[in-house]
């Protein structure tokens, strides 16, 4: 498939489109891969550390049970064997650092290790302990109080404590632990410190109160004697309400562990949580998004960087690609655009700057033509005419501006392309290459002179409209025709060319459906002997189109024999002039000759000998009444074919007549080679003859000439009585003119015919 390099890059841009898409999709799948395993392992760890807890406090629950059992019936009687027991308890769990037993006032009983100075006051008065000391008196469970520093200790404590009753129920004292924080729940800091971007802490639903802060405060005092705001918790225990849809008391029973989103000071986190039912306390582990966001990045590096090694892969592949398309396209435009012997830029190019010109961008364009540059070709050879052309291009060049263009048209024709130059200094311009030209080329061993011509035409018209290329180069070879005539071998183009071309280019048109339009006619100019007796016609053909109206013979008989029209105009011409002047002849019972104009082309057609002979059969012509008028520009070419064509005619006894004698390139020696009977004077000359001594002269000559060589004499554009007088005293034999008659068409001229001889 040939992809151009926009679509290669579009394709590029596909495929560019579909790697953002499928690293996106891996990247949204690894984000809620990793979302589900932080989530699962924070969950794990939260249900981990809730269990090794509750072991711990199960622990000393049991603990207390013991000590309330062993000592029920002892503490208040027998202080020995109840320091022996504790003594021996507390030695073998090394992270009790103290037991206490209290009345039920809250004053010290008896006590392990220094009893006196680890209480100084009764517990229900000190701030740490009062609430839950009295709720430990209300309570058979097991009441964990709050944590705090002890300064006896010197550590963090966390006091446990239970209620010891007699069989009535009262409470006989209170069983008071207090646990090393560090010790006692080492678990629930090992298992944070392994977790490091997990925070976990432990608070108390009751007050409110931290029982284990998070890992890097765990062990700061202050923390202890923060109380979380009412707002806060509230706010939390709504929102797990609505993550879960249940009620707060559903959710404590459930014994689940929930997660959900939380904000905390502009820190977006995910927040797991497990309540301890048994103990009222909530376990809470949290971990930041950022940390997520961080292990996504991690995770999705690879990913990231593998995506990107393929693309640019992929991209350098593409690039390649299009390199190399636009090395091979930059190769194909020049090619295109450039002509390949002399480097120069060519039509499509000029066609392609023109075309991409801003509006209203004038210039003129100079076109320059070396004549009969075939003729170079076939006396050398072709190499020496290359050679010639990529010298004559090299001299352009040196003529030309930057702003200009030259192109090489076609093979020995130049186009310069002014946009800077006014009329006059193009007309400066092509004077100096016309000079420029003006000398002789050496071209290997040959020296070489050349002819050119040039012509110049502008896209400014006048008009408020600029012309288009196409009209520009029209104007310029209508042009050329003209400057090739001209001894300046310069022309610039007028209006006048193009309203002439586009008469002749209709004329063209309507000739081709002229004959079967019937528009073409024939007329018969009767021609008279010099006793004013008629002899004969010529025939001459008339066009009368419905949209040009008449058209003079001399303008369409040319275009006719351009375009091989007069091959079938001749025909009609033939066949109809015999016709028509046979019934002429039978119906005045007249000897008539004919003579009948054939033109060069006519002469050329290879089977008019045949058709001549054909036209005389069908209309049963007497062809020694027959005369054919030819020019003298037919014996230019080709003149021994035409001799023997001519000698072919006469054979059969028809008769030929050189017309416009004195016109064309006449020369005697013709006259002596040609089998000819009659010559024809110009009707220019005898038009003149009397008032231009030089046209008299002229008349005179040929006369003698034909009177010489023993040719009948016609003079033609007789118009007035003193010509043909003028005519007959220089013994002129035959006469035509429209002093005698006009060209007639047929019926009026038997009408003439029949008048004259009523006349006579
Ligand atoms: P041509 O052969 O020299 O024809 C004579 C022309 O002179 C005719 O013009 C004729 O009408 C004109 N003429 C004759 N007497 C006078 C006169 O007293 N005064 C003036 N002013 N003109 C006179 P036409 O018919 O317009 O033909 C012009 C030319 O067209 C002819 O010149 C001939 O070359 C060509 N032509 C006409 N008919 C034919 C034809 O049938 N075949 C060919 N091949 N050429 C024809
Ligand atoms: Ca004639
Ligand atoms: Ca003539």
């Amino acid at each position: 498939m040939y992809f151009n390099k926009n679509n290669l890059w579009i394709v590029f841009y596909l495929v560019a489109f579909f790697w953002l898409l499928s690293f996106s999709v891996a990247l949204s799948s690894i984000y809620k891969n990793t979302f589900r395993e932080v989530i699962i392992e924070q969950e794990n760890l939260t249900s981990m550390t809730a269990n090794s807890l509750t072991d711990s406090l199960h622990k000393y629950e049991v603990i207390l049970n013991i000590f309330g059992e062993l000592l029920e019936n002892c503490l208040l009687t027998d202080k020995e064997l109840s320091q022996a027991r504790i003594y021996s308890f507390v030695n073998s769990d090394p992270s009790i650092l103290a037991v206490g037993f209290f009345k039920p006032d809250g004053r010290l009983l008896l006590g392990y290790p220094l009893s006196a100075s680890l209480v100084h006051q009764p517990l229900n008065h000190i701030a740490e302990t009062k609430s839950t000391f009295q709720y430990t008196l209300d309570s058979k469970e097991m009441v964990i109080g709050r944590t705090y520093f002890n300064d006896y200790l010197g550590e963090l404590i966390i006091p446990v404590r239970k209620s010891v009753r007699n069989k009535q129920g009262e409470v006989i004292f209170v069983v008071s632990l207090a646990i090393s924080l560090e010790k006692g729940f080492s678990y629930f800091i090992d298992n944070i410190e392994q977790s490091p971007s997990h925070n976990s802490y432990l608070y108390r639903e009751v007050d409110r109160y931290l029982q284990l802060a998070p890992i890097k405060k765990i062990n700061d005092k202050s923390i202890y004697s923060y109380q979380i705001p009412v707002a806060e918790i509230n706010d939390a225990i709504k929102k797990l309400e609505l993550t879960t849809d249940m009620s707060y008391d559903q959710i404590k029973a459930s014994g689940k562990v929930i997660t959900q989103e939380v904000k905390r000071s502009s820190q977006q986190l995910l927040s797991t949580n497990y309540y301890l039912t048994r103990y009222q306390l909530w376990l809470t582990t949290e971990i930041s998004k950022d940390v997520i966001v961080n292990n996504l990045i991690n995770k999705s590096l690879l990913l990231f960087f593998a995506h990107l090694f393929s693309i640019i892969v992929i991209f350098f592949l593409f690039r390649k690609v299009a390199t190399g398309h636009k090395k091979q396209s930059d190769l194909l435009f020049f090619q295109a655009s450039h002509d390949y012997l002399t480097n120069l830029h060519n039509r499509f190019y000029l066609d392609q700057q023109i075309s991409n010109l801003p509006p209203n961008t004038a210039y003129h364009l100079i076109y320059f033509d070396i004549d009969n540059f075939q003729k170079i070709n076939n006396n050398f050879n072709y190499k020496i005419g290359d050679k010639l052309l990529i010298k004559s291009s090299r001299l352009l060049e040196s003529f030309i501006a930057a702003d200009d263009l030259l192109i090489r048209a076609s093979s020995d024709k130049f186009v310069i392309v002014s946009f800077s130059r006014n009329k006059q200094q193009v007309n400066e311009l092509a004077k100096r290459i016309l000079n420029g030209f003006n000398h002789t080329f050496n071209v290997e061993q040959y020296k070489i002179k050349i002819s050119v011509n040039i012509s110049i035409a502008s896209n400014d018209s006048g008009s408020t409209e600029l012309l288009t290329l196409e009209q520009v180069k029209r104007n310029s070879v209508l042009a050329m025709k003209v400057a090739k005539t001209h001894s300046e071998h310069l022309s610039f183009f007028e209006d006048e060319l193009l309203a002439s071309y586009l008469e002749r280019n209709e004329i063209e048109l309507q000739l081709k459906t002229a004959l079967t339009n019937n528009e073409i006619y024939m007329v018969y100019q009767p021609l008279f002997a010099k006793n004013e007796q008629l002899i004969g016609v010529e025939a001459l053909i008339r066009w009368n189109n419905s949209k040009l109206g008449l058209v003079s013979p001399e303008t369409f008989i040319a275009i006719a024999e351009s375009t091989r029209e007069i091959c079938s105009l001749g025909e009609f011409i033939l066949q109809t002039s015999m016709q028509e002047i046979k019934q002429v002849i039978d119906s005045t019972n007249i000897e008539l000759a004919l003579s009948i104009n054939i033109s060069v082309c006519q002469f050329q057609q290879e089977y008019f000998f045949e058709d001549l002979e054909h036209f005389i059969d069908i209309t049963d012509f007497n062809r020694l009444q027959l005369k054919l008028e030819v020019t003298e520009n037919v014996l230019i070419d080709d003149i021994e074919n035409i001799r023997n064509l001519l000698l072919k005619i006469k054979h059969q006894g028809i008769q030929i007549s050189l017309d416009d004698f004195g016109t064309g390139y006449s020369s005697l020696s013709l006259l002596k080679n040609l089998p000819l009977d009659e010559l024809k004077i110009d009707k220019s000359f005898v038009m003149d003859m009397l008032s231009d001594p030089d046209s008299y002269a002229m008349v005179e000559a040929i006369i003698a000439i034909a009177k010489q060589r023993d040719l009948a004499i016609v003079a033609e554009g007789v118009e007035t009585q003193e010509i043909a007088h003028a005519l007959e005293n220089l013994d002129c034999d035959v006469f035509q003119g429209y002093f005698y008659a006009k060209p007639l068409p047929k019926n009026e001229l038997i009408d003439f015919i029949k008048h004259k001889m009523t006349i006579n």
